[in-house]
């Protein structure tokens, strides 16, 4: 009896997947019964194969250069809010990241992405100028920014200085959701007409959100998975939520690692020719994370090229990788672990390849 009954259960997760594949749309009951689901094995099958008719077995890098920790905003669950008084607060000069990059470069990679909190320190001016010394010295690569919500203006003089790419998660596309996890000055209509301008204005765009965030439901899912079909962007960054102890959230449950990967891969459906990054919240919780965020449908991975003495201190959540391969300095490691499951990093800049059959 139990063997028909689990049969049956694999029969309607195959019908759903290859709907969900054949139509790139979901049903939000179509979701509860994925996020039902135990390993979706048949859904992180399709997922992959659907990233490998794209992008082949390919696998790009991004060097993460975390280059602040100081940050104007309140977000209840992220570890360098400005009210969490026991992280100790840093920035890098413009010579220290120009040295991460020449070190990133020297390993292989094409792609720098400068993350950190929203500092005014950090004006346009200083902005600029750092992407304009990146790009001069280091002509053959990209530039990623992730560094918060700014006038379509500030956007604007960031793409004319040279910057190509910004990330930038909607966290949750549900309003009530956003409340939650927010301080009443900021507010998702503010985040959505950021990533409509970074479009507009011709960045290659990345929205994304945590996966068991406090008060997310298979309803706010569902939003987001609208929402990522309505805007269409390049990239998505999907990881758990883990809480940071001094966050308002520091005594919440990490999200799963399952729900993870069932949402990478849905999102591989929906958007195939999306950049997908097996993020390195995924590979704090999950041993082997990154591979099976790869094997779930996932084609990006984002190491480390922080200088050490600070990453201790990008505390986004507890227990961040800060030492092991997710650091840019074992990408060999990185390269031999990759190839352990079939696929192969690559170190050119990795673009987005759009589809040219979608109007
Ligand atoms: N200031 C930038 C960068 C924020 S940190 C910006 O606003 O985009 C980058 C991402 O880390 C966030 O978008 C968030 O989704 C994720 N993050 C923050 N706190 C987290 C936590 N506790 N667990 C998991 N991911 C978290």
């Amino acid at each position: 009896m139990l063997q028909i009954q689990n049969c049956s259960r694999e029969v309607t997760a195959i019908s759903i997947v290859d709907k969900i594949e054949t139509t790139q749309n979901i049903s939000v009951e179509q979701l509860q019964q994925l996020l039902a689901g135990q390993e979706n094995a048949y859904l992180k099958k399709r997922a992959a194969a659907a990233a490998r008719r794209i992008y082949g077995r390919s696998i790009y890098i991004r060097g993460l250069i975390e280059f602040t920790n100081y940050c104007q905003n309140d977000c209840f669950y992220c570890g360098i809010r400005r009210s969490n008084q026991e992280t100790e607060r840093y920035r890098l000069t413009e010579d220290e990241i120009l040295a991460c990059c020449l070190e990133g470069y020297r390993l292989g990679y094409r792609t720098f992405v400068l993350q950190g909190g929203e500092d005014a320190y950090f004006t346009d001016d200083r902005v600029c100028r750092l992407i304009s010394s990146i790009k001069k010295k280091f002509g053959d690569c990209a530039v990623t920014l992730s560094i918060g919500e700014k006038s379509r203006a500030s956007y604007e003089r960031y793409f004319s200085a040279g910057a190509d790419r910004y990330l930038l998660r909607h966290e949750t596309a549900d309003m009530k959701h956003y409340q939650k996890l927010h301080p009443a000055e900021m507010s998702l209509s503010r985040r959505r007409e950021c990533l409509y301008s970074l479009k507009e204005l011709g960045f290659q765009v990345g929205a994304g959100f945590m996966v068991g965030s406090p008060g997310q439901t298979a309803d706010t899912l569902f939003a987001d998975l609208k929402f990522l079909r309505e805007l269409q962007p390049h990239m998505v960054g999907i990881g758990p939520f883990i809480p940071q102890h001094a966050t308002p959230f520091g005594r919440e449950k990490a999200g799963s690692c399952e729900q993870t990967l069932t949402l990478l891969s849905i999102v591989r459906l929906l958007l195939p020719h999306a950049l997908l990054p097996a993020t390195t919240a995924l590979g704090t919780l999950l041993p082997k994370g990154r591979e099976a965020g790869i094997l779930a449908g996932a084609n990006v991975l984002m190491p480390n090229l922080s200088p050490r003495s600070v990453r201790r201190k990008y505390t986004l959540y507890d227990h961040k990788l800060y030492s092991g391969e997710e650091s840019a300095q074992y990408t060999a490691a990185l390269k031999r672990s990759i190839d352990a499951i079939g696929y192969e990093i690559v170190t050119d800049i990795g673009d987005f390849k759009p589809d040219i059959n979608v109007g």
